[in-house]
């Protein structure tokens, strides 16, 4: 296992023209689904978690989790912190061994996101990992599959400005993403993504992946996404793998066949996003 940083994946990412997938991942299972499809297809990988995630054990137990796991696979990932929200606990991660984090001041102020983001990010570079941000905001975490509304997409003007200010290695932008499932026909504003492309040379990042038709996805890779965060579709087809087991094995289930069955119904969509994003076949 190669354990780098997000700055190292992304930079081979925007060389490419590909984008490496960020797995939202808590437990076992989801950790080996990731790591067992990436080395089967040679695919960078970013392994992240929220923190919600990261304290469904420890930081201490993630981190060694995902050592462990992938200390006899050939792979090259990174371990990232998603929607990072405080100085402290971006610090905490650096400290267990995350190798980026990101660091959410989308619903402060412009100056008050700047001056949040540039103090973790002097920490990070300090400790020699990569930081991502967010302008504009795709919204929280538990919002699901609501439109966003135009204002709160990032502001091109606003980009270079952010981006020389903090010091940041990649940026979360909104340009019609959201989280969760998408309940709409998603339409993407990729005119407002070319202009923040062509205002920064960093790699872009694509939030609420799940659901994103693959021409679009195509699109915005073109435009600059590197990165793009995959967490519900699979959460939603682990549950699918779990739910037809156990209907289909209506006597007391062996925890191992019906873990197993769940995560072969999530490896099928983690291999197809992974060939999407065209990060298959890059190490
Ligand atoms: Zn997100």
């Amino acid at each position: 296992m190669e354990l780098v940083t997000l700055h190292e994946l992304l930079t081979d990412a925007r060389r490419n023209k590909y984008a490496v997938g960020g797995f939202n991942v808590f437990n076992v299972e989801g950790v080996k689904n990731i790591l067992e499809t990436a080395e089967e297809l040679a695919a960078p990988v970013i392994l992240q978690a929220a923190t919600q995630e990261i304290e469904y054990s420890s930081g201490e137990c993630f981190i060694s989790m995902i050592k462990s796991l992938g200390s006899n696979k050939k792979v090259r990932i990174a371990i990232h912190l998603d929607h990072g929200s405080d100085f402290a606990y971006a610090v905490k991660c650096i400290r267990y061994g995350f190798t980026s984090v990101m660091f959410d001041g989308s619903h402060l102020p412009f100056e008050e996101n700047i001056n949040q983001t540039k103090k973790i990010t002097e920490v990070a570079k300090a400790a020699g990992i990569s930081i991502e941000a967010e302008l504009g905001t795709i919204g929280n975490t538990d919002e699901n599959g609501e439109r966003i509304e135009n204002p709160y997409m990032t502001d091109p003007e606003a980009v270079k400005d952010f981006v020389k200010r903090t010091g940041v290695d990649c940026l979360a932008v909104s340009f019609g993403t959201v989280h969760g499932l998408y309940k709409h026909e998603l339409s993407l504003d990729l005119e407002r993504l070319e202009r923040i492309s062509k205002k920064v040379k960093i790699p872009l990042v694509m939030h609420g992946g799940s659901g994103v038709p693959e021409k679009l996805v195509k699109e915005s890779i073109k435009l600059g996404i590197c990165k793009i965060n995959i967490s519900s579709i699979l959460q939603k087809k682990f549950a699918d793998g779990l739910r037809t087991f156990l209907m289909n094995n209506t006597e007391l289930p062996w925890g191992i066949n019906l873990f197993n069955a769940a995560s072969e119904t999530t490896r099928d969509a983690i291999k197809k996003h992974m060939i999407m994003l065209g990060s298959s076949s890059r190490i």
